[in-house]
């Protein structure tokens, strides 16, 4: 794939033709799901060639795949990145980053709210290994900077964070990582390329579970990380050999679900919006949790690195996980599942979902309350989503 010049294309237009300009195998026009393992070469000099690198082509599909690397060159494009390269799960691309990068003696500094899964990592895996890393708050800045001074190889971000939408200032973080040196790398799921560009404010690798509102149907598992090259060649040949290729027929539906990624999200974005101000003004509501509203704590930080504020929203009940036990069934249309960035609304109690595995204390000091329900506002008519809340609001 040849790397065109996508300046002043628009993300909605790079949404459907990155990596798709150039021909197909017999015209097709569509991307050809490639289920070959691997790619048979009758001239030994040429193929020699593509072994070494010196020419395009294909070897083997755990290493790179043709349907799998239009993919990442539309991720790649979508995040204004260098280069870019893709996994099984967005999992894969978190834990085979970080092991690629970092050796034993180095330092991780973080914040205490990243993603469950990636949490573990910090302070079951990375430490095994010689490895130190150190959590902070994420609300305070000023303790984030302080610690990335005492010595940072990697800093961490990831904003807005599941499930209390706690906002991160990524241009003030990003220049002080930069400052002492570290490899910066943000988790950028829960915004998606339409909403922020983390590049944009200097990051050196941006990560996706493309699980989520990437394919944004439900339907396929993957990962990406898309940054500068140097970087990107490290983890790609560290993940050939873990083995955690993304395959031919989910990179396929994660590219079909890309191609409406500025509609869904901007549907989202909007539907989150009015959603969030409709619990705001709700008597059985206690709290409600979205950078898109002014009073929300982290709106002013929001408003300058974000296009929109997410489809991401999160509220709690006055009456306690007694209410969320009576709300969350008499929803009609809603999945009650742990998962997000589908079409179709899905909420979950992060008391049984994302935070499970921590009791009612160490949620409390996250600040999630045990009435908390997370919502990932699906792409329906905005009417009916609200009259859906409405009624099983009506009934606890
Ligand atoms: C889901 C999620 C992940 C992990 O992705 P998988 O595809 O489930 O492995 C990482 N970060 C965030 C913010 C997520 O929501």
């Amino acid at each position: 794939m040849t790397k065109q010049n996508w300046q002043n294309i628009s993300q909605s237009t790079k949404a459907v033709w990155a990596g798709e300009t150039e021909p197909f195998f017999e015209g097709c026009a569509q991307v050809p799901i490639v289920n070959s393992v691997s790619y048979s070469h009758d001239d030994m000099d040429h193929w020699f060639e593509v072994a070494t690198g010196k020419r395009k082509g294909h070897i083997y599909s755990r290493n790179t795949n043709p349907t799998v690397q239009v993919f990442e060159e539309k991720m790649r494009v979508l995040e204004d990145a260098e280069a870019a390269t893709s996994f099984s799960t967005g999992m894969a691309a978190i834990s085979n980053t970080l092991f690629a990068l970092l050796s034993p003696g180095q330092r991780v500094v973080s914040v205490k709210d990243t993603y469950g899964g990636t949490s573990f990592v910090f302070l079951e895996h990375l430490p095994r290994f010689g490895i130190e890393v150190s959590l902070c708050e994420t609300n305070d800045i000023e303790a984030i900077k302080a610690e990335i001074k005492k010595g940072c190889d990697l800093l961490y971000l990831e904003t807005p964070t599941n499930p209390t939408m706690k906002v991160l200032d990524l241009k003030k973080l990003i220049a002080a990582g930069k400052a002492q040196g570290a490899v910066v790398m943000v988790d950028n799921t829960f915004a998606t390329p339409i909403n922020q560009n983390p590049i944009e404010f200097g990051a050196d690798l941006v990560v996706h579970s493309a699980t989520k509102f990437i394919g944004g149907h439900s339907d396929a598992m993957g990962g990406i990380i898309c940054g500068r090259a140097d970087l990107v060649k490290q983890v790609y040949s560290f993940r050939e050999i873990n083995g955690a290729a993304l395959d031919a027929n989910s990179a396929y539906l994660l590219l079909r679900g890309l191609k409406t990624l500025k509609l869904r999200i901007d549907q989202q974005n909007s539907n989150a919006m009015a959603l969030a101000e409709f619990l705001m003004n709700h008597k059985k509501v206690e709290n409600v949790f979205y950078p898109g509203l002014e009073s929300d704590p982290g709106h002013e930080v929001a408003k300058g690195q974000m296009k929109g504020f997410s489809g991401m929203l999160g509220f709690s009940l006055k009456g306690g996980f007694d209410d969320v036990r009576k709300l969350l069934p008499n929803l009609r249309f809603a999945h009650r599942a742990a998962h997000l960035g589908g079409v179709e609304t899905i909420v979950g109690p992060p008391r049984t979902t994302s935070h499970v595995e921590l009791n009612e204390a160490q949620r409390a000091e996250l600040g999630i309350p045990e009435s908390m329900v997370r919502c990932s506002v699906g792409i329906e008519d905005i009417e009916d989503i609200i009259e859906d809340f409405a009624q099983a609001l009506d009934k606890i």
